[in-house]
C-alpha cells in the first residue's frame, strides 16, 4: 500500500485549471505534482522536469515499449504519459496530483480504483469560448476544435467522482481543497 492518496484533475485549457492547481498546491505542502512526459514543444515559462519531461517521439515510443507509463494518450497531435516509477516514488512519500485528460484519468482509475477523479468545468461552453477568444492568441479554427474537444470532455465529466465549476478561481480552489481534505486528512 502506498502512503499517499492520488487525485486526478482534468479540465480543458482555458478553464483556468493551472491557476486553481497552483493555489491548491501552495496551500497544502503534502501534495506533490506528478510530472508527465510529453512530445509537445516547451512553452515560454515552462521548465523541463518541472512542468513536463519534454522528450522526443522516439523516446516516448521506447517508454511505451518498456511499459514505463501508467497511462498515455495522444492529444492535439502530441503524446502525453504518466511515468510509473516517478508516480510510485511520489505516492510512497505524499499525496499526489495528476493533471491529465479524461482518457488518462479513466485508465488511472482502472489501475487504482482508490484514485479520486475531479473535473474542473467552465461555467458554460459559451463562457469558455469567450475566455479562449479574449486571450487573443488562438485562431477561429483552433477555437472551434478546442470547443468540440471541451464538449466531449464535459460529457466525460459525468464519470468523475466530483465536478467543480470554475466560476471564480478562489472559490474553485477552496472546493478542491475541501475534497482533498475529506480524503487525505
Ligand atoms: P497542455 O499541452 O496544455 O499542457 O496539456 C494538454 C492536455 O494534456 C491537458 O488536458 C492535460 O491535462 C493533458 N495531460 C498532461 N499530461 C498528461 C498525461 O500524462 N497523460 C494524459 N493522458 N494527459 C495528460
Amino acid at each position: 500500500m502506498s502512503k499517499g492518496k492520488l487525485f486526478v484533475i482534468s479540465g480543458a485549457s482555458g478553464v483556468g485549471k493551472s491557476t486553481v492547481l497552483a493555489q491548491v498546491m501552495a496551500k497544502r505542502e503534502d501534495l506533490l505534482f506528478s510530472v508527465s512526459a510529453t512530445t509537445r514543444q516547451m512553452r515560454p515559462g515552462e521548465i523541463d522536469g518541472v512542468s513536463y519531461y519534454f522528450i522526443s517521439k522516439d523516446e516516448f515510443q521506447q517508454m511505451i515499449r518498456r511499459e514505463e507509463f501508467v497511462e498515455y494518450d495522444a492529444h492535439m497531435d502530441n503524446w502525453y504519459g504518466t511515468p510509473r516509477a516517478q508516480l510510485e516514488e511520489k505516492l510512497n512519500r505524499a499525496n499526489v496530483i495528476l493533471d491529465i485528460e479524461p482518457n488518462g484519468a479513466f485508465a488511472v482509475k482502472k489501475a487504482r480504483p482508490d484514485a479520486v477523479l475531479v473535473f474542473i468545468a467552465p461555467p458554460s461552453l459559451e463562457e469558455l469560448e469567450r475566455r479562449l477568444r479574449s486571450r487573443g492568441d488562438t485562431d477561429e479554427e483552433q477555437i472551434k476544435l478546442r470547443s468540440a474537444r471541451v464538449a466531449w470532455e464535459m460529457e466525460q465529466s459525468k464519470r468523475y467522482d466530483h465536478i467543480v465549476v470554475n466560476d471564480q478561481v478562489e472559490a474553485c480552489a477552496e472546493s478542491l481543497l475541501k475534497i482533498i481534505a475529506q480524503v487525505a486528512d
